[in-house]
């Protein structure tokens, strides 16, 4: 890395800290209505899983600006049920600047070429399906929306409001939020709950790699449940997780 990138990556993060500082306690729809409205206006988008919690966060912008993009990575591997809840959502909500992703053919084609490398090297699937669409679909962004919290899982536990990950400052409206408080959201503003959550599955990704979870479990213990892998790698700079060759 360059002098000038290290600076860079410098100012970025000093950024971000200045901006968990001004930011943090606020509500999150006021944190949304303030950073699209000015701070990052034209250069911020939702990337949005289309999930179990993800109607809030879909309902908040299409009150704040219908036209924020928002990024829908379409692995090409997930429940029928998501794709027409992600339909059902958008019609519903008016939200006007939809944008599903899916990875390019050349790299399913080389990496993937019969749809099994979920279960052989489960990152490197990631990267090609979610993490190399989605750095391209970011490129004319500046800020992304992520519905992350704390509460989802140990590996998120010392995550911050506003974060950065490479060239790109990243916000986490919902940081603190916890189960109940989505619910009584989805409840107060009559939003539809994932297809899904009903049969047990408290998160949901790809189908081959979710599963619903017992009574007790962490929301996200349905996910790769049957190895270590606990994130996709999306929230990684360069997509840095990739472990190839495994
Ligand atoms: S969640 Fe599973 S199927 Fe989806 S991209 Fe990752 S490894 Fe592949």
């Amino acid at each position: 890395m360059t002098t000038f990138e290290t600076n860079s990556r410098l100012e970025l993060r000093d950024r971000a800290t200045g901006l968990t500082q001004r930011y943090k306690g606020r509500d999150a729809e006021d944190i949304l209505g303030s950073i699209v409205g000015n701070e990052f206006a034209g250069r911020i988008g939702l990337v949005s899983s289309f999930g179990t919690d993800s109607a809030v966060l879909l309902h908040m912008i299409s009150r704040i600006d219908p036209f924020v993009p928002v990024i829908f990575l379409d692995t090409l591997k997930h429940f029928p049920e998501t794709l027409a809840y992600r339909d059902d959502l958008v019609a519903r909500l008016g939200l006007c600047n939809i944008q599903t992703i899916t990875p390019r053919p050349a790299s399913v084609q080389a990496d993937d070429p019969d749809g099994t490398l979920h279960q052989r090297n489960p990152d490197l699937c990631c990267h090609v399906r979610k993490t190399l669409p989605m750095l391209a679909a970011l490129r004319p962004l500046a800020c992304w929306i992520t519905g992350r919290k704390r509460g989802q899982a140990a590996t998120r536990s010392d995550m911050q409001l506003f974060e950065t990950q490479d060239r790109w400052i990243k916000v986490n409206p919902l940081i603190d939020w916890s189960a109940d408080d989505v619910a009584g959201y989805m409840q107060a503003h009559d939003l539809p709950e994932h297809p899904l959550k009903g049969q047990g599955f408290l998160s949901v990704g790809c189908a081959p790699c979710t599963r619903a979870v017992a009574p007790g479990e962490d929301a996200r213990a349905g996910r790769w449940a049957d190895s270590e892998k606990t994130e996709c790698g999306i929230h990684f700079e360069n997509g840095k997780m990739v472990r190839t060759g495994s």
